[in-house]
């Protein structure tokens, strides 16, 4: 791993402990991206006033309280997140309420599930690139030595020639399909090594860029030093980490506001006025971490942001295809040896099925009182035209003949979202993604859809973006940065001696 200079470089006397006295600051949107700016800002005596638009923190990380008709109270999530080991900004981040990450514990194995009984494992990779690709290559069942002599070798090998200028100049035009099937892989390897990969980003592979794709193959796989493990909440995120940081935001004299809109930004005497469903927040510095329509609504209404080529940027933002998420809660057991998450491929609208009961303590709690289980299945990039019934019907198909126990099952309680708010990464939209820095002295934007100069993804992006844009509001300031670090930023077959050294 590495760490990268971001923003401007503070002055000659820098680093100081704290900003000067009294100076303030508005961040919008309490999902990981604000929070990591907010807890940065905090943590150097910034005044801050974080508003969230949703009734707690976390965003779409985040969790809600319902109750079973049985009368027990339990939270509710978005689904499944993976917290994988070389998010090192996200884990530096929730150390901060979680010091030794106790909450989390680690996945053995991530098995991927097709008809038929066919599966693939991640187990026991070596963790150095390239022999964890040489190991998968070789020990696949479902790529033979001659089907390794037909692969289109210059794309192959690109996997391992990530260069953030190099990579979307060639293949930002590109869709991730287009990609897969000019590697020439044999069907099933495909699908069993690539699809449910590319399905996880949320974006169809159709309409997802290759360059993209390719960083993320960078990032998760042919340079990540810690190999494809990763970790699961052993708590709902609500108690784990997301009360927690109200707290210590608030320990660190940040106004925490749930339940607050904003809805436009103006200047005043050199300040930001942010307007919002509980009157005017007036601060030095402000940042933006809000969802892509959120961002797009916000600018829209705010004349002096309207600079154009930035408010093109803005605009040349999108939102991806609806994501379901199907949380069951059965009267039978699943069957012993099953693995606590496992990826599924050439299912209509399944693509994953976790265990929650064999890793998360309220859904064992229940599991173990009613003799049941707590089973979740997401299903990703989904056409849009697709009710919840139909979604409903795949996904129970692909349960039933994945896991037959659970055919005879009874559905005690369920919960069902279906979703259209993650970011689209579209052919050719690289060059106009809008960066952390804005066109605005003391404005910043944070989230998973901001355009990084590094490899990053989903949670580890909008943690880093967070951190990133704090530390752009810092710099002028002559504060310290918060040290960010990420995987090497260019691939095996690309690094340089930069890179090496490190
Ligand atoms: C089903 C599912 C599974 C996922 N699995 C994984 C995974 O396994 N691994 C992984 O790394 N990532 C995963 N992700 C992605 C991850 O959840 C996101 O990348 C991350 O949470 C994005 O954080 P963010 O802060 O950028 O945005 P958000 O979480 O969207 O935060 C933006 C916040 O802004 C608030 N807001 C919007 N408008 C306003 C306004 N006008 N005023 C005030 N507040 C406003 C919103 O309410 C929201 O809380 C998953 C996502 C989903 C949906």
């Amino acid at each position: 791993m590495s760490s990268v200079p971001t923003g401007p470089v503070p002055p000659a006397n820098a680093p100081q402990e704290n900003v000067p006295a009294g100076t303030s600051a508005v961040v919008v949107g309490g999902g990981i991206a604000g929070i990591a700016a907010a807890t940065v800002l905090a943590e150097r005596g910034v005044a801050v006033h974080l508003v969230e638009r949703g009734d707690q923190l976390g965003g779409r990380a985040g969790a809600w309280t319902e109750t079973l008709s049985d009368g027990q109270s339990f939270e509710m999530e978005r689904g499944f997140h993976a917290f994988f080991r070389q998010y090192y900004n996200l884990r530096a981040l929730l150390r901060r309420v979680d010091p030794e990450l106790a909450h989390l514990a680690s996945v053995e194995d991530y098995p991927v599930l097709g008809p038929d009984g066919t599966s693939e494992s991640f187990a026991k990779l070596v963790r150095r690139s390239p022999f964890n690709v040489i190991q998968l290559t070789h020990r696949t069942k479902y790529m033979s030595f001659g089907d390794l002599f037909k692969v289109n070798r210059k794309p192959a090998l690109d996997m391992f020639r990530f260069d953030s200028e190099w990579t979307y100049a060639e293949y930002d035009d590109k869709s991730a399909s287009d990609y897969f099937d000019s590697l020439n892989f044999p069907d099933k390897a495909r699908s069993m090594l690539f699809d449910v990969f590319a399905h996880s980003f949320f974006n169809p592979e159709e309409n997802m860029s290759a360059a993209e794709l390719l960083m993320m193959f960078h990032f998760y796989f042919t340079r990540n030093p810690e190999g494809l493990l990763f970790d699961v909440a052993q708590r709902p995120f609500s108690t784990a980490y997301w009360e927690p940081f109200a707290q210590y935001l608030q320990e660190r004299g940040a106004t925490v506001e749930c339940g607050c809109v904003a809805s436009g930004l103006r200047r005043r005497q050199g300040r930001w006025v942010v307007d919002t469903s509980s009157g005017e927040i007036v601060a030095d510095m402000a940042v933006l971490a809000v969802t892509v329509p959120a961002l797009k609504a916000l600018v829209d209404a705010s004349p002096e942001l309207h600079e154009e080529s930035w408010l093109q940027r803005v605009h040349s933002l999108g939102l991806t295809n609806p994501f379901a998420v199907w949380r069951l809660w059965l009267n039978k057991p699943t069957e012993e040896g099953r693995a606590p998450f496992v990826g599924v491929t050439e299912y209509e609208c399944l693509h994953n099925i976790s265990l929650y009961h064999l890793f998360e303590d309220e859904s064992r709690e229940w599991a173990d009182k009613c003799g049941g289980s707590v089973v979740e299945l997401h299903a990703y990039a989904l056409d849009p035209q697709l009710g919840a019934d139909e979604i409903k019907g795949h996904m129970l198909r692909g349960l039933h003949d994945l896991y037959p126990e659970t055919r005879d099952a009874e559905t005690v309680e369920e919960r069902f979202l279906l979703h259209q708010d993650c970011p689209s990464f579209a052919p050719g939209s690289d060059a106009a993604r809008p960066t952390v820095e804005t066109p605005f002295p003391g404005l910043c934007l944070a989230g998973d859809s901001i355009k990084l100069p590094f490899p990053s993804a989903l949670m580890e992006r909008a943690a880093a973006s967070g951190m990133m844009a704090a530390n752009c509001l810092l710099a002028p300031l002559g504060v310290a940065r918060e040290p960010i670090t990420t995987v090497p930023r260019r691939g095996l077959l690309r690094a340089r001696r930069h890179d090496r050294a490190r």
